[in-house]
């Protein structure tokens, strides 16, 4: 059987390293044909032959939201999850404005254009989070306004499209939770995690002994109403008065289940495969406490290896993409004997990896 994924990352690269053990081909497409994920595939096409492409995969699925409508009018009759719920998060407003209609808990939020941008921000207190519509991920397109003055960078940086502004939320953590289903129905919830941002960028993540039952409802519920054949990670602001609101939603595989490759019976990649093709679903237990931190803007040179390897349950994954600022280089899973083992072990991996990072 032949999958095709739609986009040549490193969520593609780890779904191709995952599913090969299942006995599947992988086809890919991308825009740049030299990206983590073709490298390892079977066969990879540019944009411009996704007519070949499609004619070759049994099911597709994807792995970013950005990817042309073009691509999408022609491979969403093969395409796990639907790309109904991608078009919902090619657009961080639809998202929010999806979620506050069907009754979820969210910050409160209004949508401006270029044009009302100031009007909107007067709506809440200062600061605000304003957020371009699309393209946004990682931080990107996302302000912080602490002052009115720095919304004019805002609408030059962005002449077109509409914002979310958003009330700051001052959280005490963020959280994330992966579901899994599959076209029969059934569905697996992966235990949550608590993930620590910089700047709009996950920088680590670890599993939890807290069991956040409101937390795993909603997840239930959401892949349930968006009809999720495949995975989505809801991921979630705890504010400080301990009330859950969701930051955002994402039908795929994502940056807070990395871990899952050393700590779960079954990775977040392998159950997404088992999904699209129909197999059961593999557990979503826990083998022991997990975390992962990832590697940012740095090049494999500027890694300590050796410092990243003499810790006890440490893997690297490394992509094999060119160095760039703020990007992700790669990761570092870790396991151990508890919690706080598992901590430990995260505080010496930032030390190494981020001693110089400003991102
Ligand atoms: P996003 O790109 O929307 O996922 O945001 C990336 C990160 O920015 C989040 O994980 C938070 O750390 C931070 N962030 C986003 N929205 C807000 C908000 N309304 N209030 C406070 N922090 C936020």
């Amino acid at each position: 059987m032949r999958i095709g994924i739609l986009g040549g990352g490193q969520l593609g690269w780890m779904t191709i390293l995952e599913g090969r053990k299942l006995g599947f081909e992988f086809l890919v497409l991308d825009k740049s044909t030299s990206s983590p994920a073709c490298k390892i595939s079977d066969l990879c096409f540019d944009y411009e032959k996704v007519d070949e492409f499609v004619k070759l995969c049994d099911v597709i699925t994807y792995e970013f939201e950005h990817i042309p409508d073009e691509v999408l009018e022609k491979t969403s009759y093969l395409t796990l999850p639907s790309v109904e719920v991608l078009k919902l998060k090619k657009s961080k407003v639809e998202e929010k404005v999806f979620l506050r209609k069907r009754g979820y808990p969210v910050p409160n939020f209004t949508v401006a254009t270029n044009e009302d941008l100031e009007r909107a921000a007067d709506m809440f207190e200062l600061p605000v989070v304003v957020k371009s519509e699309s393209l946004g991920y990682d931080g990107k397109g996302q302000y912080l306004i602490k002052e009115k003055g720095k919304l004019k960078d805002v609408k030059s940086n962005h002449p077109q499209g509409r914002f979310l502004v958003e009330e700051f939320v001052d959280f005490d953590f963020e959280l994330s939770i992966i579901g899994v289903r599959n076209a029969k129905g059934e569905a697996l919830i992966y235990p949550p995690t608590i993930n620590h941002h910089e700047e709009g960028i996950l920088i680590y993540n670890k599993s939890t002994d807290l069991a956040f039952p409101e937390a795993k409802e909603i997840t239930k519920s959401l892949i349930e109403e968006l009809n999720i054949v495949g995975l989505l990670c809801v991921e979630f602001f705890y504010t400080k008065d301990g009330k859950l609101l969701i930051n955002e939603i994402a039908p795929r595989a994502h940056n807070t289940g990395h871990y899952t490759l050393d700590g779960s019976y079954t990775s977040q990649f392998e159950n997404l495969i088992r999904a699209i093709t129909g197999l059961p679903l593999g557990s979503t237990k826990l083998k022991s406490p997990s975390g992962m931190i990832n590697i940012i803007g740095k090049s494999y040179e500027e890694m300590d290896i050796r410092k990243v390897l003499s810790v006890d349950g440490a893997k690297l994954y490394w992509y094999g993409k060119e160095k760039r600022y703020r990007r992700k280089m790669g990761h570092v899973n870790v396991v151990g004997s508890s919690q706080e083992d598992v901590e430990r072990k995260l505080e010496y991996l930032y030390d190494v990896l981020f001693e110089s990072l400003k991102c």
